[in-house]
């Protein structure tokens, strides 16, 4: 019998890349999501596949799946600073309900689950990289609050349905990742900045453009999920792309990339955002024998086709 995964928030940017990525390991992958921040183009190609099953559902609300489940990845979440913003309730709500109903599931079906976490929870970093130990700098009646207090809260029940329940778990915390299937208005830096370029519009740079990121290509994340998953490590992993750079440096890559005629604009800073975000892999280099191993300059490179083609 081949294994089954549940893969909530198989619908997005990052769900569906995972979706492939088990449905080549030989899974029987069950993808579900409510197309609130995704949508049906990103699986089409899965449709139909004998190991491919598609549920629409809202997680927020009792998940019911019939039949045995070895693994569920929970990746159900706005997770754009616009998104979250337009959907402050939701996203509070799928990551305290969503994460209690499929850790309640995990729990019947004696599943082991990977809970899709944030560079979020350090908030506006006072340590710099970032390691797992730190405890972070979140402002929960912020703006952003909604998003990081839910993860910090995902985060929590996690580990107490780890340790009083026994339930398997796995907790990655994401960096910015980037790459095809974004969509192009979901108001992130890689996806704003490509697709004014591509249409000689001007680059809004928010603030004066100082603050860094640490930019990943989605294949990197999935390999790294996918050795967490299958590893022993039940606390906190960083994925991420050391590769740091600002925010005013990388709208210059971007239109040297395009060869674009983009001039750069700033615009206002948003509140809460953090200055600084760079992840200490030392982590999942050691314990999962991981690192990235997509150069920024190929990783856009292929965003930017993908931008490109989905234009025409
Ligand atoms: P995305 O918006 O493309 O994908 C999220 C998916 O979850 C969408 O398909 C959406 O429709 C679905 N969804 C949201 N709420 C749901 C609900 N209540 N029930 C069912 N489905 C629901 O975003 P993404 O970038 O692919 O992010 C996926 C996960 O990874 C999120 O949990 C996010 O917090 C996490 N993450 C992403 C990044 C990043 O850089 N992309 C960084 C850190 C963490
Ligand atoms: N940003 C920007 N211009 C844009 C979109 C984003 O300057 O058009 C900045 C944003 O203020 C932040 C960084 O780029 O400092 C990354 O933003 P993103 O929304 O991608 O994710 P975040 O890391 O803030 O969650």
């Amino acid at each position: 019998m081949e294994k089954r995964v549940l893969i909530t928030g198989g619908a997005g940017f990052i769900g569906s890349h995972l979706c492939d990525r088990f449905i080549a390991e030989g899974y029987e992958v069950i993808c579900m999501d409510n197309f609130i921040t995704g949508t049906p183009d990103n699986i089409a190609h899965l449709v139909g596949h004998p190991r491919f099953k598609f549920l629409r559902h809202d997680v927020s609300n009792y998940v019911y799946v019939e039949g045995p489940i070895d693994y569920i990845l929970h990746f159900a979440s706005p997770a754009s600073p616009i998104d979250y913003l337009k959907l402050p309730i939701q996203t509070l709500k799928v990551g305290a309900l969503g994460t209690h109903n499929l850790l309640g599931l995990a729990k019947a079906k004696k599943a082991r689950l990977l809970l899709a976490s944030t560079s979020e929870v350090y908030g506006d970093p006072l340590i710099h990289p970032q390691t797992e130990d730190y405890w972070g700098n979140v402002n929960p009646i912020g703006f952003r609050g909604v998003y990081d207090e839910a993860k910090r809260f995902a985060e929590a029940i996690t580990m107490a349905y780890q340790r009083y329940h026994g339930v398997e778990t796995r907790i990655v915390r994401i960096f910015n990742t980037y790459g095809p299937r974004m969509r192009a208005q979901d108001g992130r830096v890689v996806s704003n900045f490509i697709n004014q370029a591509i249409r000689n519009e001007p680059i809004t740079v928010y603030g004066d453009g100082s603050q860094t990121r640490s930019f990943q290509y989605v294949d990197d994340l999935v390999e790294g999920i996918y050795r967490l998953l299958l590893s022993d490590e039940t606390e906190p992993v960083n994925i991420g792309n050391p590769d740091e750079i600002s925010v005013l440096e990388f709208a210059q890559e971007v239109i040297a990339w395009t060869s674009s005629q983009s001039e750069i604009i700033f615009q206002e800073l948003p509140s809460d955002d953090p200055k600084i975000r760079q992840p200490d892999i030392t982590k999942a280099k050691t314990k999962l024998g991981w690192a990235p191993q997509v150069r920024r300059e190929k990783g856009v490179a292929l965003t930017i086709e993908y931008f490109e083609k989905s234009l025409r």
